[in-house]
């Protein structure tokens, strides 16, 4: 490859509102171009970077028995009605095709991997791995930060079809293990952490959580054992609370002016963790009262996996006000029959605590929650705070900020029963198999890449990863004893099997300095007229900074042993 022959728009200056630092340097590199808010151009530097990520992607799914597929990107949006997700998911982008049929682009494929699984016949034929690399539409509300949360990309997506749950724990396990691999590979830590499944349904995921300030997601951290969850799923081991036995029956406390959990603990001494905390939720329509400790947060996805529900907003006052004769800051469940109740766990047994009393400036006291509030559903709704204790061993959490570069879901049945999917088991009976789903986003994964591997001067790419591994810079292309010394190089490092860029433009070495350093290729190999006039060269290593001055006909050796450094 020759620099002088390649399209690599390079930028000075930092671009206006790029955040993230990969959004950054990918511009700056010359790797992406911005086409519209979540759709980026991929440009030849970025597909060196990206079809690298493919590579080692696909040979840890093949080795795992994977078999590839290709899917298309547009689908009837009949049969996303079929399993419920048509209305389901908001991100969707739904279009007509020029006879009017409703269709839409994927924003997963579980749907259509199922509908390809109908020709599966024979409990032997399980389990069946199956993957692709397909583009996938998502019509983010706010797409920002470059590659890291766009509208459309590649994703690789696979999905397991098993007989029963222990196939699908194997199948998951194998995954996992698969991707533990391929970030290794890809050069990105990553945390392997409990996660919500969303509208996926099913029961177990994992998410695979990359630590970044440009993250979007809090995990959940123990210090001291494994456990990990994203705050969506976190739970603690909250120290039990002990209560006074409490009054026969809620007694009426004037509180005039009160509308806080605060004010009601310092004007009337009673502390957060004794009072009930009212919420009123719209839920599929329907007014909701959500209850949680005084000093305790609700957890939106919480609620959303709990209920089921994805449709859901606050009620407003006038509506609140209806429903209850009181604002919010006088709201409580006690003696409320008529609406649907959900509590948090760390109120159950709780005795004598204060709640709003449906009447404005007026709260109750000696609620016993038990006896006093019709719960309908107990759930874990709360969000785990920074020190509180692990659930499996008691040290304080941590909370860090982190990307999600992978996801990977115990799906269950839910889509081989609604498209209808059997095989016949051993004695002849029909059996529907149990699937798995798992992904990837290749860009995404780029951007990590760049966000975990960068500095002050640019990007500083894993060996396995990097547009080029190595970089010959003609520093001074007016002299002949130069070019031909790095041409010679250039060619002795293609010969032995090196990916190598020659920088032969006609421009300053300053120039290609900065160029080298920016576009993170891990080796460069400077050669200029000072050190060839002693038979040398310099290489640098991008990472290291490290600077070498090697003769002339060692180069290639001394290279290979820096790639093979680096894990090449
Ligand atoms: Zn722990």
């Amino acid at each position: 490859m020759r620099w002088s022959q390649l399209f690599i728009p390079t930028l000075r200056e930092d671009p206006a509102d790029a955040d993230a630092a990969s959004h950054r340097l990918l511009l700056r590199g010359g790797f992406i171009r911005q086409l519209m808010a979540g759709h980026y151009s991929m440009l030849p530097l970025g597909m060196r970077v990206r079809a690298k990520i493919i590579d080692i992607i696909r040979a840890e799914m093949n080795a795992i028995g994977a078999q590839e597929f290709l899917l298309p990107c547009m689908h009837p949006a009949e049969i996303w009605e079929r399993t419920g997700r048509l209305a389901a998911i908001d991100v969707m982008f739904r279009l007509k095709d020029r006879k009017g049929s409703d269709m839409v682009l994927g924003v997963t494929h579980e749907e259509i991997f199922t509908t390809v699984a109908a020709e599966l016949a024979s409990y032997r034929e399980l389990p069946q791995f199956w993957y692709q690399f397909q583009t996938k539409f998502r019509d983010e509300a706010r797409p920002k930060s470059g590659l890291l949360r766009v509208r459309e990309f590649t994703m690789k997506d696979s999905y397991s079809f098993d007989l029963d749950e222990a196939g699908l724990d194997k199948s998951f396990d194998a995954h996992r293990a698969a991707y533990e691999r391929i970030f290794a590979r890809l050069g990105i830590p990553a945390i392997v952490a409990e996660a919500s499944n969303g509208t996926m349904g099913g029961k177990d995921s994992l998410e695979f959580m990359c630590p970044s300030e440009a993250g979007e997601d809090l995990v959940a951290t123990c210090p001291n054992c494994d456990y990990a969850a994203n705050l969506e799923r976190a739970t603690a081991a909250l120290a039990p609370v002990e209560d006074e036995p409490g009054l026969a029956a809620p007694a009426r406390l004037d509180t005039p002016g009160v509308r806080t959990i605060e004010h009601l603990a310092t004007g009337y001494g009673l502390a957060a963790d004794r009072q009930i905390k009212t919420l009123v939720q719209v839920m599929n329509g329907e007014l909701t009262l959500v209850l949680l400790r005084g000093d305790h947060q609700l957890q939106d996805q919480k609620l959303v996996d709990a209920t089921g529900v994805t449709d859901i907003r606050p009620a407003h006052p006038e509506e609140i006000r209806a429903a209850l004769g009181a604002l919010p800051g006088s709201l409580g469940a006690v003696g409320v029959t008529d609406l649907p109740v959900v509590a948090d766990h760390a109120l159950r047994g709780r005795r004598d605590m204060a709640t709003g009393a449906n009447t404005d400036d007026v709260h109750l006291t000696g609620v016993d929650v038990g006896r006093d509030i019709q719960v309908g559903t107990w759930a874990d709704l709360r969000e785990v705070t920074a020190g509180e204790p692990c659930p499996r061993c008691g040290a304080p959490l941590q909370l860090i900020r982190a990307i999600e570069i992978g996801h990977i879901f115990k799906l269950g049945r839910k889509f081989t029963t609604a498209l209808g999917v059997t095989v016949l088991g051993p004695d002849g009976s029909a059996i529907i198999p149990i699937m798995g789903s798992y992904g990837i986003g290749v860009e995404r994964a780029m951007a990590v890449i760049a966000e975990v591997h960068h500095d002050d001067a640019g990007l500083v790419w894993p060996v396995q990863v990097a547009p080029a591994e190595v970089t010959v810079l003609t520093l001074s292309a007016k002299d002949n004893a130069v070019v031909t010394a790095a041409e010679s190089i250039y060619a002795d490092l293609r010969a032995a099997g090196v990916d190598v860029l020659i920088d032969d433009r006609d421009e300053r070495p300053g120039v290609k300095f900065k160029d080298a350093e920016l576009t993170g290729i891990p080796v460069r190999v400077s050669v200029g007229s000072r050190d060839l006039a002693d038979g040398a060269v310099e290489v640098v290593s991008r990472a290291s900074g490290e600077k070498e001055r090697v003769p002339v006909d060692q180069v290639v050796k001394h290279v290979q042993d820096l790639l093979a450094a680096a894990g090449r």
